[in-house]
């Protein structure tokens, strides 16, 4: 596309999920600056310091500027031949289970759409996952076991409106800036607004909380759950929302109720003044948000933890009215986008479900798909364990970097290097998992491409190009299409455009919608070019823009009390807190995995800016002075991180903030980055029953000096 030098173009970050709009101009001697958009409702002008930075992290440096085989340049003719060839002969051989697709948060609804198509509706199999899994697969599983659909209720003037935060497992200062902003200015404004932190670690968050509850981890479940007990006990519940507009009340009660103060302070680590305090406070406020990440969702029990957060709102009817609700926040900039188009193995396009018959027929139809997938396909940590024994044999994976990011990172890149036949997308030249592929195709990257993102309070928002796209990049939607075409789908991947994408989605999403489902953009069905090109930032779920299929949605979700379960009522969930000790006589403390402030996942762009090195120059571990002394540590000191899996060398940070018995380090530097190991190839591939997310959070370690600073 033409680039007009002189204007500035509005785009959103392609960092976090808070989805900060951004305007971006490019200078006539090719300098890119960027501000935040003072009139995108996510942000209204602020941008934290990876966004503010994010001109530092264009260039080409490193970048993958032309398609490879098997590390020979080639055109891409040659190169879109022989992986839809490859994968059409190992469809014919070994059955359409044996190709997968691995994809990320970092694409585009747009591009997520088609290769969500494709594999679904075209392959045949439903053996395409996301990066996401990592990061909220565990809140969209508990969305869906208790209110019906996949729908987060809030939005982030909830947050502002609110009289009591409580944040779990969230460091939103260091990993949503821009939100804990607008919470800190929030709080200036009404200086009676509590905020209560329950973390593990006293994180930069802790400094507007005014209570912080060091749970011991996976203890959240027992504190939700003896929550529930306690409103049941205090007359704190809403029993006239509860018998209007929920089921299985009884039941949750009666599993809470097996846990008493005592046995609740036991499993948190809590005592039991701080625990009364926090549920008296809970008891007492009726506008209260609980936000969390991935301190809830990264865990073995954590659609227990979803639910038993949201068992406490549905018990006080704090749910779809402003200033309340359960709140998840996601990690990725498109998680959100990649739940609506159905990206994940276990989701049908627009929020459908993959095992219901009558949704499978509906998409089916719409797509005229020759062949659409019948089951779930294989979750992230299930796919990798298919292409290490031999089930998947033909592998694309787009826009990530699974090697240095899945846990059990070195069995996933011993995988990887074992698979017959391993596409990579991607914009750069040698990420440790680029290097493994047989053909390479080079992607645009942000500011080179066109399309739409969904933030974590469900906005969608435009990232729009700003730079001509170098050498022979191309964006991925447009990879994915030229593919399908040469497997012998031309028709339906006709798609000439991101905006054609984007209205075959809307149309998908209100198609037959009888109102049973609650994503519908379908009055964007019949969008142009330039309807597209001026689109400005949208909720959904769509007010009607006077008639057409959006009349029967709510403004706000839940505010009629109507769910989208069978009996429109919302289902309570029994849960019964465990506990499990994973720690041994070898390794004996609890390794957490994390972020930092200025670095985002395994670095591929933020390591490229000096600015945002600077924040944090190497990998580290926090450690309670108490384990450090048993340890004979002193600070600074290089330690050896051990678990059952493999090493990492880094600095330890000794610090009270550290909970004692717990380690905690950040899950970015890789040897590429100068570090001596990937800190994933410590962690476990433990995942959740119900929601297939790796339990990240809670990895058995030890800790030993390997030289002094
Ligand atoms: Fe980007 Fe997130 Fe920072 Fe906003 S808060 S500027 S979306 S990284």
């Amino acid at each position: 596309m033409e680039i007009d030098a002189a204007r500035e173009v509005r785009t959103t970050c392609p960092y976090c999920g808070v989805g900060c709009g951004v305007l971006a101009k490019v200078a006539a001697d090719g300098q890119v600056s960027v501000r935040g958009d003072p009139d995108h409702p996510a942000n209204f002008g602020r941008l934290c310091s990876k966004g503010s930075a994010l001109a530092e992290t264009i260039g080409l440096d490193g970048r993958l500027l032309h398609p490879e085989i098997h590390g020979r340049r080639t055109g891409w003719n040659e190169a879109l031949d022989i992986v839809a060839s490859t994968f059409s002969q190992t469809i014919a051989e070994h059955g359409s289970d044996a190709v997968a697709f691995y994809v990320s948060g970092q694409l585009l609804t747009e591009d997520y759409y088609l290769a969500n198509k494709l594999m679904k509706g075209f392959v045949g199999s439903a053996n395409i996952d996301t990066n996401s899994r990592l990061c909220m697969a565990s809140s969209v599983a508990g969305h869906r076991r208790a209110f019906g659909s996949d729908t987060v209720p809030g939005t982030y003037e909830d947050l502002e409106r609110a009289d009591l935060i409580v944040l779990v497992g969230s460091n939103l200062a260091w990993c949503h800036p821009v939100l804990y902003q607008r919470i800190a200015a929030a709080r200036e404004k009404r200086p009676e607004m509590k905020i209560v932190l329950v973390d593990p670690r006293r994180t930069m968050t802790s400094d507007i909380a005014d209570m912080h509850l060091a749970i011991a981890p996976d203890g959240d479940v027992a504190l939700f759950t003896g929550l529930l007990a306690w409103l049941g006990q205090h007359n704190a519940l809403d029993r006239a929302y509860i018998t209007a507009h929920t089921s299985g009340f009884g039941q949750a009660l009666f599993a809470a109720s097996a846990l008493d103060l005592t046995s609740v302070a036991t499993a948190t680590g809590l005592s039991e003044d701080e625990l009364v305090r926090f549920y008296s406070l809970f008891a007492a406020t009726a506008k209260t948000v609980t936000i969390y990440s991935q301190g809830v969702n990264q865990s073995s029990s954590g659609t227990d933890k979803v639910n038993a957060i949201i068992n406490c709102h549905l018990a006080t009817g704090r749910i779809g009215k402003p200033g309340t609700g359960p709140f998840s926040v996601t990690g990725q900039p498109n998680a959100m986008g990649g739940r609506e188009v159905g990206g994940m193995a276990n989701l049908l396009a627009a929020h459908m479900e993959i095992e219901n018959p009558e949704h499978r027929d509906r998409v089916r139809r719409f797509w005229n798909a020759p062949d659409i997938a019948q089951k779930p396909g294989l979750k992230a940590v299930e796919m990798f364990q298919g292409v290490a024994d031999g089930r998947i044999k033909a592998l694309w994976i787009m826009a990530t970097n699974p090697v240095d990011s899945m846990p059990d990172a070195d069995a996933v890149e011993a995988a990887i290097k074992a698979c017959p036949f391993v596409v990579i997308s991607d914009v750069l030249a040698s990420t440790d998992t680029v290097r493994h592929a047989h053909v390479r195709l080079p992607a645009a990257a942000w500011g080179e491409k066109d399309g739409s993102v969904t933030n974590s309070e469900r906005r969608i928002s435009r990232q729009r190009s700003f730079l001509a796209a170098p050498g022979e990049v191309r964006p991925d939607w447009w990879i994915i299409a030229e593919v399908a075409r040469r497997m012998g789908f031309a028709e339906a991947f006709a798609h000439e455009t991101p905006a054609q994408i984007f209205g075959e989605h809307a149309a998908l999403s209100g198609f037959e919608n009888d109102g049973e489902r609650d994503f519908d953009i379908g009055a964007y069905a019949k969008i142009d070019a330039e309807g597209y090109e001026r689109l400005a930032p949208f909720q959904w779920p769509v007010p009607s823009p006077g008639g057409g299929t959006t009349e029967h949605l709510p403004t706000r979700f839940f505010a009629n009390g109507h769910f989208y379960t069978a009996d429109r009522k919302a289902r309570f969930i029994a849960i019964r807190a465990t506990t499990e000790t994973r720690t041994t006589a070898d390794f004996p403390l609890i390794l957490n995995t994390g972020r930092i402030r200025d670095h985002w996942h395994t670095m591929t762009r933020t390591g490229k800016s000096p600015r945002l090195s600077q924040h944090i120059a190497e990998p580290f571990v926090e450690i309670h002075p108490v384990d450090a002394q048993h340890h004979g540590i002193g600070d600074a000191d290089i330690v050896r991180v051990s678990s059952p899996r493999g090493d990492v060398l880094v600095r330890a940070l000794i610090t009270p903030r550290q909970r004692q018995g717990c380690v905690f380090a950040p899950m970015h530097w890789t040897d590429q980055f100068a570090a001596k190991g990937r800190l994933d190839a410590l962690t476990a591939p433990l995942i959740d029953p119900v929601s297939g997310q790796p339990a990240l959070k809670h990895v058995a370690a030890r800790i030993e000096k390997f030289a002094a600073k």
